[in-house]
């Protein structure tokens, strides 16, 4: 399944494991995984004038406008480690991101983890992150073996400031209304695969795989 393009898009509810199963498979497929999330997070943490610009609407749980979230995609898509494909992590978000991409060339699939809103609510809320290498831990399902501690690196674990339960109430009310109709967007197209998100990582990632090979052999 290695030797082809993939252009993929990730959907699903913040909590869904995007993230997880983008970093699996970006590895095993050896193309760039491009995480607006992380770029945007990555600007406000360095003060940049677009980090400025969005530190107050990632606070609250909203979504940046489409405009600058789909320049900066564009200039991404642009580099050269994406001829062979790219997962697009949390992009499209809306409508308008969906069009615009389109523009740029288009997707194989979008690929959609369901995940029921009680299952994001205690994944995020139990999330913790390593403030040194990005590891990713939960308290309950994968808790560090020393308390706030990064098996990996040794780093301290924080929590990400949108994972605030008051936050993730307004993540999930922006993916239902914005996100969410993407479904229907993409199932017109026929690009849409969905995968039920709900078990581990390692069986969410085994079930994407084998249906993600077939879908694209079917189509
Ligand atoms: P994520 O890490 O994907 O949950 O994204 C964190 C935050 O970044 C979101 O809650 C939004 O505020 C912002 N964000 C990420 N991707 C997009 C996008 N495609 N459109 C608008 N805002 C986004």
């Amino acid at each position: 399944m290695v030797d082809r393009s993939f252009r993929l898009i990730f959907l699903g509810p913040p909590g869904a494991g995007k993230g997880t199963i983008s970093a699996m498979a970006a590895e095993r497929l050896g193309i760039p995984h491009i995480s607006t999330g992380d770029m945007f997070r990555a600007a406000v943490k360095s003060s940049t004038p677009l980090g400025l610009e969005i530190k107050e609407i990632l606070a609250r749980g909203g979504l940046v406008p489409d405009a600058l979230t789909i320049a900066l995609v564009k200039e991404r898509l642009a580099q050269p480690d994406t001829v062979r494909g790219f997962i697009l992590d949390g992009f499209p978000r809306t409508v308008p991101q969906a069009e615009a991409l389109e523009e740029l060339g288009g997707i194989d699939a979008a690929v959609d983890f369901e995940v029921s809103d009680e299952l994001v609510v205690f994944r995020l809320t139990g999330r913790r992150i390593c403030g040194s290498c990005g590891a990713i831990y939960h308290v309950a399902n994968k808790p560090p073996q020393q308390e706030d501690i990064c098996d990996r690196c040794g780093g301290r674990l924080t929590i990400r400031n949108d994972d605030r339960p008051e936050t993730v109430h307004a993540r999930l009310a922006a993916y239902h209304a914005e996100t969410e109709p993407l479904k229907s967007w993409y199932g017109a197209r026929g690009l849409l695969l969905t995968i039920d998100g709900a078990p581990d990582a390692e069986t969410v990632y085994r079930s994407f795989t084998v249906r993600l090979e077939h879908f694209l052999a079917e189509r």
